[in-house]
């Protein structure tokens, strides 16, 4: 029984969790569910860690971080090996995202050693002379972060890092599907030298996360995950600090300027289809300006069919399966409604088991499943728009906005896409899909709120507190 982390130290729950290969569901490990009392023993540990006391100087704090991005890289391949096996994502993708890892773990160290608030001038109003405010950031308290299945080490990452970075206490809940990634991150964590109720990381079923949300000793809720639990855990604590990073489907526009048109087949294709899709910045719809229609068309579905769906293991693998066989069953079922509406499938369509076939739909109205809501799977809707302008309408045309991927060369039209598109990031030049993890990264509309980023993060997980200085 893999063991879950209480305050640092290693615990095993009474309830047993399995976790199965999404490929062919073989077991990949045995964790257990943290007991009530084990989660309220994390929750006092974390409130006694959290205030001036129990905080460690920043070069403790950065030390420790940059120790756990050594230790992630040394282990490299035991992490890739293991986000395969329990999220299915191929070996090459695994190892992308421990590289991430490595570093969101070792920008939060410089970051750490950075972090020091500001000083004001208050003079500019006469009736302050001599007055000038130092402006510390301090933590607003332990820190709840609650992470996704579809990257378990790097979306942890960016939780624990942050809080670490800032001296806020933690307890992260991982996936039910992937929890193994985490607590492998936990056993590294656990055998540095942090203050006692630090960091705890518990799986905790869903049906009982309510108490853990509402609990008021943990006044920061960090959630990554679908919108309609986003939703409620906004709903359920109003007077919390909650950041939301949600789901999207996100766009490529192929203005009339780009010339490239290899390039972008390429990217929008796999950038689809990396994870299979199941990325909140995945390319799910492409929009191409009318007069590149007929050239990228066949470009793109090559692109495509070049890619191999199967067995993640395998390392000639493209595009592994999805999270499971109620995932698979529901994209399937929103291609074919697509169809019904009127769309034709160019490539795709089919899946087997877990694994969905790479899909390109066109002809598809706006209202269907697949171009309106977040389709987390490999499918990829591809659209003309008559002027880059009605490109621009047609990616905000969305309840979501994350990020959006705009070809262009033109300097005048980045910045009228940077200026008009309700999303959180532009990526010109390229799909979407793109996150360097220092940047502000977070969405608008049903996309979320607040942003990730490590800096970002740590300003989350801190208010500033005012000293005024008289008589200067
Ligand atoms: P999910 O919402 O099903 O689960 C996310 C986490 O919330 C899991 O740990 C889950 O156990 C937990 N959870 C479930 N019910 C809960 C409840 N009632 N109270 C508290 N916690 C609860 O999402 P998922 O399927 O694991 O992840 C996929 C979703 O995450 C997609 O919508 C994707 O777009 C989104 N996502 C967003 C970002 C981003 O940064 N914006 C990044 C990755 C994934």
């Amino acid at each position: 029984m893999i063991p879950f982390y209480v305050a640092g130290r290693p615990a095993s729950g009474t309830e047993s969790l399995t976790v199965r290969h999404p490929f062919d569901t073989e077991i990949v490990g045995e964790t257990s569910n943290a007991t009530p009392a084990q989660v309220e023993e994390a929750l006092a540990a974390a409130a006694a860690a959290a205030g001036p006391a129990s905080a460690l100087p920043a070069s403790a704090r950065a030390g420790a971080l940059d120790e756990i991005s050594v230790r992630i890289k040394r282990r490299a391949e035991e992490f890739s090996e293991l986000i395969t096996a329990e999220n299915g994502k191929p070996l090459k993708w695994a190892r992308a995202e421990v590289a991430r890892a490595v570093s969101t773990f070792r920008w939060a160290a410089e970051e750490a050693r950075r972090f020091s608030g500001e000083l004001q001038r208050l003079d500019t109003d006469p009736a302050a002379a001599g007055r000038i405010a130092l402006v510390r950031r301090v933590p607003r308290g332990p820190v709840l972060g609650i992470a996704p299945f579809n990257f378990p080490l790097n979306l942890v990452a960016h939780k624990v890092a942050p809080a670490l970075a800032v001296g806020a206490p933690i307890i992260v809940k991982p996936a039910p599907a992937t929890p193994l990634t985490a607590l492998l991150l936990g056993e590294i964590v656990s055998r540095l030298d942090l203050p006692a109720g630090t960091f705890s990381v518990l799986p905790v079923p869903n049906e009982r996360m309510a108490a853990l949300v509402a609990d008021p000793r943990l006044p920061v809720v960090s959630f990554t995950g679908s919108g309609p639990v986003g939703a409620q855990i906004r709903a359920a604590v109003p007077g919390k600090h909650v950041t939301l990073e949600l789901g999207g489907n996100a766009a490529a526009l192929v203005c009339e300027d780009w010339d490239d048109l290899d390039f972008a087949a390429q990217r929008i294709a796999t950038f689809s289809n990396y994870q299979a899709g199941q990325s909140c910045i995945a390319v799910q719809r492409v929009f191409v300006h009318r007069s590149h229609l007929a050239a990228f068309t066949p470009k793109l579905v090559a692109a495509v069919e070049a890619l191999r769906a199967g067995d993640p293991r395998d390392p000639l693998t493209d595009v592994g399966p999805v999270i499971d066989s109620r995932a698979a069953a529901r994209i399937e079922e929103w291609i074919g409604e697509a169809v019904t509406k009127g769309g034709r499938v160019l490539t795709g369509g089919t899946r087997s088991g877990t694994t969905v076939a790479p899909t390109v739909l066109t002809d598809v109205p706006a209202d269907a499943r697949v171009c309106a809501e977040e389709v987390f799977g490999p499918v990829l809707v591809l659209t003309a728009v008559d002027s880059d302008e009605a490109g621009f309408a047609a990616i905000d045309d969305s309840a979501f906005g994350l990020q959006a991927g705009v070809f262009t060369r033109r300097i005048d039209l980045a910045f009228a896409a940077h200026r008009r598109l309700r999303v959180g990031g532009v990526i010109i030049g390229d799909v979407p899909s793109f996150r360097a993890d220092q940047m502000p990264y977070g969405g608008v509309k049903a996309s979320g709120s607040g942003r990730e980023g490590v800096a970002s993060a740590m300003d989350d997980y801190t208010e500033p507190r005012v000293m005024v200085l008289t008589g200067l």
